[in-house]
């Protein structure tokens, strides 16, 4: 059998590196001037984070799309199918609810949900994740909604459109949903399965359904946001308000609502004009109970994610250009064969402080500079018998074409002065 990567994943090949060293550190740069705190948890957890944390009626358990496994002590552990489980299983084992809140975290990584492989769907791919747990405040709502939307900005992304609704409280959510109940109940043979099977579970995602037959049922419905209660139809106007006040455009779109169970009042998302069907790049909401599903105590939470690999799309669409990597500083070409162990050591001296390539057999000089070239290297050095005689090494600017000796006992000061301003 040839081996290949498994269905559903790929291998982010070192040309591409560049782009989501890009999108990662604008991400860091991003949420750490805003405070939030990188946090780390395993790729793996106990089962029960997820299942607990999920809720029955999430698509993650109904349709098995979790990669879970019996281990050799007979644990049943699940490959991360999302993040906020994970970080909250975490802030509680670490009694973080004891610092000042908002306690906000930001993670990113590997993410894996055994779904049918598309494009732009994969079964293992990266999220960039954020908390912010501790305060029920429409603020941070806000705030929540705003740094997604700078993080995508400072990965050079245009057409950026936030949508933003509320689910209202659970009475609220229940009122709804016994009213989506009844009405869609009068024509559940017209609607697909899958909007069939939600009916059953959790009717608000009803909403969300792709079957067009059901986005027509869908569109003679009353919405969401006519059965909030005055509280949460106040939280939601807070929160628009600082939007507007913080210059971040949103429009309103009761239709989002989050995929969990544990989703309550503001839900947003985040869609890019150029990427097609998929164009959810992340999406978030506030949540409540979740902390205490996991053993901690009452914690009111707003998180979102994005999806890494869709923003990249998002990314080449817009044309945003990203600094390549650039070629080593020095080039060293051994041009005998005395003189590729000479070049190893100096190499291995000079990484101390410079980016350094060399040949690994002798090269005749025509040869080893067009090896230099190639590298994209800014200067090439090299060292053959007669530089042996004479305690030099050919040096070789690259792109002025200026070449000239340098003793073995300048070399050092040679390098500093003609290249620092390098690199
Ligand atoms: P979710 O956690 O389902 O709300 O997803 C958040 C974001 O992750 C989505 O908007 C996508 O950008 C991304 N995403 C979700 N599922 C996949 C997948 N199977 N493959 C690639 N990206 C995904």
């Amino acid at each position: 059998m040839k081996l290949q990567a498994v269905k559903g994943t790929f291998d982010i090949l070192p040309d591409a590196q560049p782009y989501w060293h890009h999108l990662y550190s604008a991400a860091e740069r991003v949420l750490t001037r805003a405070g939030v705190r990188e946090l780390t948890p395993p790729v793996f957890e106990h089962s029960d984070v997820f299942v607990k944390s999920a809720g029955a009626s999430s698509d993650l358990v109904v349709q098995k799309e979790m990669y879970t496994f019996t281990d050799a002590g007979e644990r049943s552990l699940t490959l991360r199918p999302e993040f906020t489980p994970g970080v909250l299983r975490a802030f509680v084992e670490h009694g973080m609810y004891t610092l000042p809140a908002p306690v906000k975290l930001w993670c990113k990584g590997p993410i894996f949900r055994a779904e049918k492989p598309q494009r732009g769907r994969f079964r293992q791919f990266h999220q960039v994740d954020c908390e912010f747990l501790g305060l029920a405040s429409p603020l941070v709502d806000a705030e929540a909604v705003t740094l997604l939307y700078r993080v995508l900005g400072a990965c050079g992304l245009k057409n950026l459109t936030v949508r933003l609704g509320s689910v209202g409280d659970p009475e609220d959510a229940r009122a709804y949903n016994s009213y989506l109940r009844d009405e869609l109940g009068k024509r559940a043979t017209e609607l697909s399965e899958m909007s069939r099977e939600r009916l059953r579970l959790n009717p608000m995602r009803v909403l969300d359904a792709k079957d067009e037959g059901d986005q027509k049922i869908v569109g003679t419905l009353k919405r969401p946001l006519d059965f909030l209660n005055d509280e949460a139809r106040a939280h939601f106007g807070a929160v628009q308000r600082f939007l507007t006040d913080w210059e971040v455009p949103f429009e309103i779109d009761d239709s989002v609502v989050r995929g969990l169970d544990y989703y309550r009042r503001t839900a947003f998302e985040i869609h890019h004009a150029g990427i097609g069907a998929q164009s959810a790049l992340g999406g978030g909401g506030r949540y409540d109970g979740l902390v205490e599903s996991l053993g901690g105590p009452a914690t009111p939470g707003v998180g979102w994610a994005f999806g890494v690999e869709r923003v990249l799309d998002a990314m080449e669409q817009d044309g945003v250009e990203v600094p390549r990597s650039p070629g080593p500083t020095l080039f060293l070409v051994p041009m005998d064969d005395e003189a590729i162990s000479e070049v190893a050591k100096l190499a291995s001296e000079l990484r101390s402080s410079l980016s350094v390539h060399h040949a690994y057999s002798r090269r005749n000089p025509g040869k080893g500079l067009r090896d230099a070239d190639r590298s994209g290297a800014r200067f090439a050095g090299l060292r053959g018998e007669r530089e042996r005689e004479r305690g030099v090494y050919t040096f070789k600017n690259l792109r002025s074409g200026e070449q000239h000796e340098v003793s073995e006992a300048d070399l050092k000061t040679f390098l500093g002065a003609r290249l620092k301003d390098v690199r």
